[in-house]
């Protein structure tokens, strides 16, 4: 383990254009539970499971049906949104925000919907399933913060009159086009991703590592992850550090700082 910790901040201190991709693990030492791994949402609950999967046609069919099961008047949603929204960054969000601040890492593209990345102090965040501090509409695209819409009548609606929905991205929804275009240009651009904290099954971000190692041959995959996933099995990542983000990603950041000052 320690190896591979300085094998890490060897190639991101060398990198030029790192960037890091993050899932659901990253939070879970937030006290925000994760869909698939032991203690998952969904490992614990399969009818929560079912349910995700109509949400999007819910919305589609029913905008105001699908507003009153997510501010939990029909279902446990709303409470499992204002828990994540009343949740605080862990060791592990700071510390990919500290190698931002130390110019190596150039963007996080997260799975994560929580928000913990920018409240850690990372700034260039692409959220690539939306948030729950936002809210979209999805006929003009525009985005309002959760709080400043109100949801006194349901459903709230955009300037352009359709429907608002959660920012979140779905089951069965396209990925914003916006977020999509962006990621995928980060994937082809960087020499190296860092890949924090997720299973690597959800499409089609789990395509994002894939586009990068088919696009070069030379760019460095490095997962950070308490289990190994498809990513590792099938040799798209060079290696994994298996243990949890938190306690790891902290000690390669010391690693990098300590690196630096060698040099300088
Ligand atoms: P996932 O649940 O499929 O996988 C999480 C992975 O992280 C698992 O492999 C697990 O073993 C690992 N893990 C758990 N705790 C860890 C830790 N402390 N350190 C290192 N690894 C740890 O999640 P995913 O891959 O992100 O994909 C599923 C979807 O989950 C995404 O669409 C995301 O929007 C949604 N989700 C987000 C949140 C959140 O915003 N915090 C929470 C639950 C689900």
């Amino acid at each position: 383990m320690e190896d591979l910790i300085k094998r890490a901040a060897k190639d991101l201190a060398e990198s030029k254009y790192a960037i890091a991709l993050t899932g659901a693990g990253m939070s879970t030492e937030s006290g925000i539970p994760d869909f698939r791994g032991p203690k998952g949402i969904w490992t614990t609950n399969k009818e929560a499971e079912a349910k995700a999967y109509q949400r999007y046609e819910l919305f589609l069919n029913n905008p105001r049906a699908y507003w009153e099961e997510m501010l939990g008047i029909d279902g446990p949603y709303g409470a499992f949104y204002e828990e994540i929204r009343q949740a605080k960054p862990n060791p592990g969000h700071y510390a990919l925000a500290g190698l931002e601040t130390l110019g190596i890492v150039k963007c996080v593209i997260t799975q994560n919907i929580d928000g913990l990345h920018k409240k850690a102090g990372s700034e260039r965040v692409l959220e690539y399933h939306g948030s729950v501090h936002a809210v979209r509409c999805i006929s003009c695209g525009s985005r309002f913060a959760r709080e400043k819409v109100s949801v006194d009548e349901l459903p709230p609606r955009c300037q352009c009159g359709a429907a608002l929905k959660y920012d979140v991205v779905h089951f069965k929804e396209p990925i914003p086009s916006d977020v999509r275009e962006e990621s995928e240009k980060e994937a082809l651009k960087c020499d190296l991703m860092f890949i924090c904290g997720t299973s690597a099954v959800v499409y089609p971000f789990a395509n994002l590592p894939r586009m990068a190692r088919f696009h070069s041959s030379n760019v460095k995959i490095i997962e950070v992850n308490a289990d190994p996933t498809p990513l590792t099995q099938e040799g798209i990542s060079d290696y994994l550090i298996q243990g949890k983000t938190g306690e790891i990603l902290p000690r390669i950041v010391e690693e990098v700082r300590k690196t630096q000052k060698h040099r300088s």
